[in-house]
């Protein structure tokens, strides 16, 4: 399967921003070995998404809210997402969990409206730097993956150690192997047959100079880029370093 390079913007990108960064990126993006994704910031996706059209480039949102339509101020429902031209969608990234109170149970709940909306989610888990000192990740992860898949899930899953994210500190190529291994089997364990094939994406801090090492990690099925997504020439040599699918 290729791998999935996908860039998360986060709160980044004012329109002259946002527009060069996907232009350079398309520009670099042709022949590329692997999938390539943008989740920009939710007022630049119909621009993003405008530009990259026609091109290997998909775009997604960053967040959606579980339920289709409704009072929720301040909130977009993936439908939403989907009409402004994304195809996936992050939930449960570790930002909105520690900074919203996201639970597990809600970003399943999110994951559902997602993949009715005929969008891909993300799923993103993770422990913290404490958790791992403890023992206690791959417990922490296996609870993640319980509470926040739902049944059948069709989706990507993104392993995103907290400690690793903005800090420039990576997970050792060890500690990536064995957590994607535990990921893989408890996927099988949860959804079957299908979840040998769900994409197991690494994330945090991913630069140019550690993707060959980290994407040649058995079951990385790709990677989930933030700081580095920013810069074109980066996130294209991210790209670059895909293991060919
Ligand atoms: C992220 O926020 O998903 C992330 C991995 O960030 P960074 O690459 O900057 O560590």
């Amino acid at each position: 399967m290729r791998q999935l390079i996908a860039g998360n913007w986060k709160m980044h990108g004012m329109g002259g921003e946002a527009a060069a960064l996907a232009g350079a990126i398309r520009a670099g993006a042709a022949g590329l070995a692997c999938d390539l994704l943008v989740c920009p910031p939710f007022t630049q996706l119909v621009p993003v998404a405008g530009m990259l059209a026609g091109s290997t480039v998909a775009v997604g949102g960053q967040d959606c809210h579980a339920e289709a339509k409704g009072a929720h101020t301040g909130d977009i429902s993936a439908a939403m997402l989907a009409d402004a031209g994304a195809r996936f969608v992050i939930l449960g990234h570790s930002e909105r969990r520690a900074n919203h109170g996201e639970t597990d149970a809600g970003v399943r709940a999110k994951a559902v409206a997602a993949i009715a909306a005929g969008l891909t989610p993300i799923v993103c888990v993770g422990e913290t730097e404490a958790e791992r000192t403890a023992g206690w990740e791959t417990g922490v992860v296996g609870g993640q993956l319980s509470g926040s898949l739902p049944e059948g899930f069709s989706g990507v899953v993104a392993y995103e150690p907290v400690w690793a994210i903005g800090t420039g500190k990576t997970a050792t190529e060890d500690d990536v192997a064995a957590m994607h291994g535990f990921i893989r089997q408890a996927l099988v364990r949860q959804l079957g047959e299908a979840g040998s094939l769900v994409r197991i994406l690494y994330g945090g801090s991913v630069r140019p100079a550690n993707a060959s090492v980290l994407l040649a990690v058995p079951e990385v099925g790709g990677a989930l880029v933030g700081g580095a997504s920013l810069v074109a020439e980066d996130f294209l040599a991210i790209a670059r370093a895909a293991r060919p699918g």
